[in-house]
């Protein structure tokens, strides 16, 4: 399994980046997966994939920072139909616990497929398993599977204890670190760099990357805080980042 990290940024895109977006590959040249969507996420993807070899979106939840660039590429496949260089339309995965889902299904250039709880989803080579996480909006985070390779993503979410059986000895944890510890139980719907670390630990993660960075501090401080919780591989997060096993 191959996970390309194309935005990283939380909130929104910092300069010449993109805000959540992470390209997940088999590296064999058949289907992929892009989760979320967000700011600046089309723009970065020509650098790591061919728009029109890409099929599969699976959004986590619906705020911007994670489905920006949605309608964008919904158009851009529109187009790519007309063009004769696209021939089959996007599938795009997310819950229907809001009005947004509608929004997916774009003529017959995209298509909206509904993912729930409990109920595990085959793409391609890849198995996906979502569980409901705590965050402002209904949100999922997800677990893939694929060759005996597993990859953990929580989306955004504050500390949930069920998270720990849901990511159970994942190779990686692609893990929310929004904000830094002693921001703890002030903003809700976020996890601090420990509790990303702590997550990793209780559930055996193989390695762990930080991702949906803030737009302030100094990033390695989310490193050492994140390290005092887990003795495994941590890495923070950057645009092109790649982690392959
Ligand atoms: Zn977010
Ligand atoms: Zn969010």
């Amino acid at each position: 399994m191959k996970l390309t990290i194309i935005g990283c940024w939380g909130a929104y895109p910092g300069p010449g980046g993109a805000s959540s977006g992470y390209l997940v590959e088999n590296g064999d040249g058949g289907e992929s997966l892009l989760l979320d969507c967000g700011s600046g996420v089309l723009s970065k993807l020509y650098e790591y994939t061919n728009l029109n070899s890409l099929n599969n979106i699976v959004l986590s939840h619906y705020h911007s920072d994670h489905i920006a660039d949605v309608g964008c590429l919904q158009y851009a496949a529109k187009v790519q139909m007309s063009l004769n260089e696209r021939s089959v339309p996007l599938s795009f995965y997310g819950h229907t616990l809001s009005d947004s889902f509608n929004n997916l299904t774009y003529e017959d250039a995209a298509i909206g497929i509904p993912y729930k709880e409990g109920v595990p989803v085959a793409i391609g080579p890849f198995t996906l398993n979502f569980k409901a996480a705590t965050h402002p909006a209904p949100a999922f985070a997800l677990r893939i599977e694929s060759g005996g390779i597993s990859l953990g993503y929580t989306g955004d979410t504050e500390w949930d204890d069920n998270l720990i059986e849901f990511f159970k000895d994942v190779d990686l944890l692609l893990c929310e670190s929004s904000l830094y510890n002693k921001f703890k139980g002030m903003v809700e719907g976020h996890l601090t760099a420990g509790e990303a670390g702590i997550l990793a630990r209780r559930a055996n993660a193989g390695e762990l990357i930080l991702t949906h960075l803030p737009h302030f501090g100094d990033h390695s401080e989310l490193l050492a805080e994140a390290k005092q919780e887990y003795i495994g591989k941590i890495s923070l997060a950057f645009g092109g980042l790649i982690w392959e096993s």
